[in-house]
């Protein structure tokens, strides 16, 4: 393998033992912790999993944590109190909803509800503009693209005037990291094109890269010879391919491929995340410092 592999998973624990070092802190000299509260309506399996994972990282690095699950016919109305009661709590810095929520609410109107001072997933559109005018305005970055940006620092790999492309155009992913990386500042100040759906020449884009963010879901959409000799990929792509029997535990899991063809990416790379172990282990990790973020900005130490 010549590519350096970036992993999430180590870059995680970095994090994690930094925010847990300074919650530590905080709470020594301002007697305060961070609270985060997760909203589950209904049951879903896989929101359950995603929930449950946040709930174990805010305990590990020290936060309060409450966690507020609601039956999955509770009202619109009586999910807007709920926020309302969070945003009017003052040991509450951050609040989530796990979404999907069910058909019958409104899951903008509810994301909209959030305080943005307490919107640590950064999706309220107070924090998409903040993020789009840059700088100092910046308060909660999206969790995903703050962990991609966060991964290509601690990597080391120049992001000041290197050509940026990045495959896809959501609200969540695509969108936000290109809009962060085209600002002036820390692990940005590059020059940035988004290609999607509507792209004539993929390829050809692709390998002007230095730096190839790819977030498309589709399975190997990437080949070999769209990359750049040396450029560093990111693989933020979580396909389910099938299912295959835990080593570990012996219960089925899903099999998970990237939208870069790693096996064959790695040789031409010159650095590259893996999936799984690569962006994933990431998000919740921003989510925390998110949080931790909002408590200082409330004390004024930001
Ligand atoms: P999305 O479906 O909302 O957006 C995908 C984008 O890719 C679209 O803008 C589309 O135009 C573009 N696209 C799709 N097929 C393409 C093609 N053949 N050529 C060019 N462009 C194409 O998806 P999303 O929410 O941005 O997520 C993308 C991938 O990232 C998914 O696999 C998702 O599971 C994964 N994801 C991972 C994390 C994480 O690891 N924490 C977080 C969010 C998303």
């Amino acid at each position: 393998m010549s590519a350096k592999l970036i992993s999430g998973t180590e870059i995680r624990e970095e994090i994690l033992e930094e925010i847990t070092a300074e919650v530590a802190e905080i709470k020594e000299k301002h007697g305060k912790v961070p609270g985060l509260v997760t909203i589950l309506v209904g049951a879903s399996p896989a929101s359950i999993s995603y929930v449950t994972l946040k709930i174990k990282t805010a305990h590990r690095v020290g936060f309060h944590e409450i966690q507020d699950d609601q039956p999955e016919d509770i009202s619109e109305a009586d999910l807007l109190a709920l926020i309302e009661k969070y945003n009017n709590d003052d040991s509450i810095n951050g609040i989530l909803v796990q979404l999907p929520l069910p058909k019958h609410i409104d899951d903008k109107k509810v994301l909209n509800a959030i305080d943005p001072d307490k919107d640590v997933d950064g999706f309220h559109p107070v924090n998409v503009g903040r993020l789009m005018i840059g700088g100092d305005e910046v308060k909660f970055p999206p969790c995903t693209p703050a962990g991609i940006q966060e991964m290509i620092v601690r990597a080391g790999v120049e992001t000041k005037g290197a050509e940026v492309v990045v495959v896809g155009r959501s609200n969540i992913v695509g969108k936000p990291i290109a809009n962060m990386m085209v600002q002036k500042g820390r692990g940005a100040n590059a020059t940035v094109t988004i290609v999607h759906t509507g792209t004539k020449d993929l390829a050809g884009h692709c390998k002007r890269a230095d730096i190839l963010i790819v977030a498309a879901g589709v399975p190997d959409l990437v080949k070999p010879e769209w990359i750049k000799k040396g450029a560093c990929v990111i693989d933020v792509g979580v396909n389910r391919v099938g299912e295959k029997i835990s080593e570990k535990t012996g219960k089925k899991i899903a099999i998970l491929k990237g939208d870069v063809d790693f096996d064959a990416a790695k040789e031409v790379a010159g650095s590259i995340t893996p999936v799984p172990g690569g962006v994933g282990p990431m998000t919740i990790t921003m989510l925390m410092l998110n949080t931790l973020k909002s408590l200082k900005f409330k004390l004024g130490l930001m």
